[in-house]
């Protein structure tokens, strides 16, 4: 190796020292976006999008929406959902069918979103609660419907009202006998005329013989 060479192969390790640590030093000031994870579970923050895990919609009451149809678990493409249901007789005597239990199987859910979408009466959601990690596959199968079951009562038959009697048909103005109402006349279909074809116009006679012009008088005379 020469002297040259030794220094421009020493001014291109410097160089390329110089370049490394500015990418380092530009990481430095600007702004973190690696999550902590879990230190900072307090504040974390994740997208209402995210499903996490399905879940019931319960009101402040702690009535949910269900009505047992099975459309979720008729639409889940891998049989994740399996509604239970029963018979239960209601105040006024007829018989419902309701929900007994909703069984979900968190393991096998592939988080396609069909069953919430298909849902008639919005009951069931997806939450973007992330954290579902067990140490048992069996834990993952869940009952959703947690709370003990309530049946709304069933709202009383409104009275029927009451038949109002038909009104009277109002009656026809009385005509005076002595106003003889003439009826209306028929329209006599009115006679149409054969239509007078014009003939056609004769033509014009030959003017009569014309009388014979007089012979002149000299003729006359030289015969004498
Ligand atoms: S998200 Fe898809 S796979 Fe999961 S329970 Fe609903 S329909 Fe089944
Ligand atoms: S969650 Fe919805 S689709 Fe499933 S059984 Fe209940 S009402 Fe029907």
């Amino acid at each position: 190796m020469t002297i040259k060479e030794y220094f421009s192969s020493l001014f291109k390790g410097l160089h390329s020292l110089i370049k490394g640590m500015e990418v380092t030093g530009k990481e430095l000031v600007t702004k973190k976006v690696t999550e902590q994870y879990p230190e900072n579970r307090d504040t974390l923050q994740i997208s209402k999008r995210f499903r996490g895990t399905l879940q019931f919609i319960y009101d402040d009451e702690g009535y949910h929406k269900c009505i047992a149809c099975k459309s979720c678990e008729r639409n889940c493409p891998n049989g994740t959902i399996e509604v239970i249901t029963k018979m239960i007789d209601l105040d006024n005597g007829k018989k419902k069918m309701v929900l007994d239990k909703y069984m979900y199987d968190l393991g096998s859910c592939t988080f396609c979103d069909l069953c919430v979408l298909t849902c008639p009466t919005n009951a069931i959601e997806f939450s973007n609660d992330f954290e579902q990690s067990v140490f048992r596959r069996d834990v993952l199968k869940k009952q959703l419907n947690y709370l003990p079951e309530k049946i709304k009562p069933t709202p009383a038959p409104a009275p029927k009202p009451a038949a109002a009697p038909a009104p009277k048909p109002a009656p026809a103005a009385a005509v005076p006998k002595d106003v003889a109402v003439d009826a209306p006349k028929a329209v006599e279909p009115v006679e149409k005329k054969p239509e007078v074809t014009p003939e056609p116009a004769q033509a014009a006679k030959p003017a009569a013989e014309a009388p014979q012009a007089p012979q002149p008088e000299s003729e006359n005379n030289e015969n004498k």
